[in-house]
């Protein structure tokens, strides 16, 4: 049997890139000698196995032939007769279909590494169509290798377009689609796969809701960029840029989804759509099974991102609500995340990235305000019961009066 590393692990020596996880194919092997080196099988569609020292990951050389709709309709077909060319030709992108043995020889049948120093990604074959969900894993690789140059190839450009217009996309399982999307938008320009996305059809059919926003204006003296898409791709990026966690980046994706269901005769205003997008995020938090970190927050940072932003003029006792809706008290980290996405919503504005946002540190002082008033002495007072949450309210309603004056002043 013989041996050869795989997919990411060659194309990102050859970038020169650091390499974390190596995948292996095997070639000219059954399983049952597999077993009886003591690989340990995984996987119950795949002949996929753990090395029995290092646990890293040998898959047996196989075919792939489409027999239905989705990804459950595929059969495999694994046997010593594959060849390490025909295990290669069923891959996405001719970048990730080279294969290198332990001396470092390439095997390149599909052009990979002139693809990589063009820096072109490009399916391999037409059998590219037969899963759906490369199409979120080229946008994937898209918005991770933006920075070195990377384009995707006007021919795959249309088989995506294709594969969005054909209907195949609606049979990806949320699961298989979630992992594509929450792992493009931890890249570093999260934007190039909305934009990729946008530019085969793909967005209009995994999220209209997002889709909507392009083609929408905003009042220009707010958004100099004034159209709706635009913004919430400086928003993504800002959110890359400052480094903000997964939760940050899905509710700046989703933020303004109201705005796409505005009349147009009120255009460029957009009344109250952080209430008309409620329901969108809730459907796009649905539709990919978010986890419930992501969900909450999206819909949190949709309801009262403008209250963040407005937070120097708001009254006390609408600060003290806002607070209460994030219950600050226990959920700290939750309105730090909050106060993040609101600040990356101001700057991805154009010509306005490097604006201060001192909105931020007064929310921040209003919460520790807030936090700072103790229960200890009413419940001396012999408040109990919801007596004791009126006088707490009462309290805190005080404490961020005097807060605001004093930092208002
Ligand atoms: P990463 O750095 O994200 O791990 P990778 O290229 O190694 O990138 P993997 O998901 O680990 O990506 O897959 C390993 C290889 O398997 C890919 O390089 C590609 O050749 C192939 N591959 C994985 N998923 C698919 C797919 N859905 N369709 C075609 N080929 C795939
Ligand atoms: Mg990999």
């Amino acid at each position: 049997m013989q041996v050869y590393k795989v997919g990411g692990a060659v194309r990102d020596r050859l970038l020169g890139l650091p390499v974390t996880d190596i995948d292996r194919v095997v070639v000219g092997a059954t399983t049952e000698e597999m077993l009886a080196q003591g690989f340990r099988p995984v996987g119950a569609d795949f002949p996929v196995f753990l090395h029995p020292k290092t646990g890293e990951e040998y898959a047996l050389a196989r075919t792939e032939r489409k027999s239905g709709r989705g990804y459950g309709g595929f059969t495999f077909y694994a046997s010593p007769e594959v060849t390490l060319e025909e295990d290669l030709v069923r891959r996405d992108l001719t970048i990730n279909a080279m294969a290198e043995d332990d001396q470092q020889n390439l095997t390149d049948p599909y052009h990979g590494q002139r693809d990589l120093e063009a820096r072109i990604l490009r399916h391999v074959s037409p059998a590219f169509a037969e899963d759906p969900l490369r199409v979120l894993r080229v946008a994937r690789f898209a918005a991770r290798y933006a920075g070195l140059g990377f384009t995707v190839a006007p021919e795959t450009v249309e088989l995506m377009r294709q594969l969005s217009a054909s209907g195949e996309l609606q049979a990806l399982t949320a699961e298989r689609s979630w992992k594509e999307i929450s792992r493009a938008l931890m890249e570093d320009q999260p934007q190039v796969f909305i934009q990729v996305l946008r530019d085969c059809g793909a967005l209009n059919v995994l999220m209209p809701e997002v889709d909507a926003l392009f083609g929408v204006p905003q009042p220009e003296t707010h958004h100099p960029e004034i159209d709706t898409g635009l913004h919430t791709l400086s928003v993504l990026q800002q959110a890359a840029l400052h480094k903000q966690p997964l939760t940050v980046r899905w509710a700046c994706l989703l933020h303004d989804l109201g705005k796409g269901l505005t009349p147009q005769e009120e255009w460029p205003r957009h009344i109250a759509h952080e209430h008309s997008g409620l329901k969108l995020i809730k459907a796009v938090n649905e539709r990919f099974k978010a986890p419930k970190d992501c969900q909450e927050l999206a819909l949190l940072v949709g309801h009262y991102h403008t209250h963040g932003h407005r937070a120097l003029e708001l009254k006390a006792s609408t600060l003290l609500e806002l607070l209460q809706s994030f219950d600050v008290y226990r959920r700290p980290q939750r309105f730090e995340e909050f106060i993040a996405a609101c600040e990356m919503d101001a700057r991805g504005r154009k010509g306005l990235e490097q604006r201060s946002y001192p909105q931020a540190d007064y929310l921040r002082g209003a919460a520790t305000a807030a936090r700072g008033v103790a229960v200890q002495p009413l419940l001396e007072k012999g408040f109990t019961g919801p007596a004791l949450g009126e006088a707490l309210k009462r309290e805190r309603l005080k404490v961020l009066k005097a807060y605001k004056d004093a930092a208002t002043a």
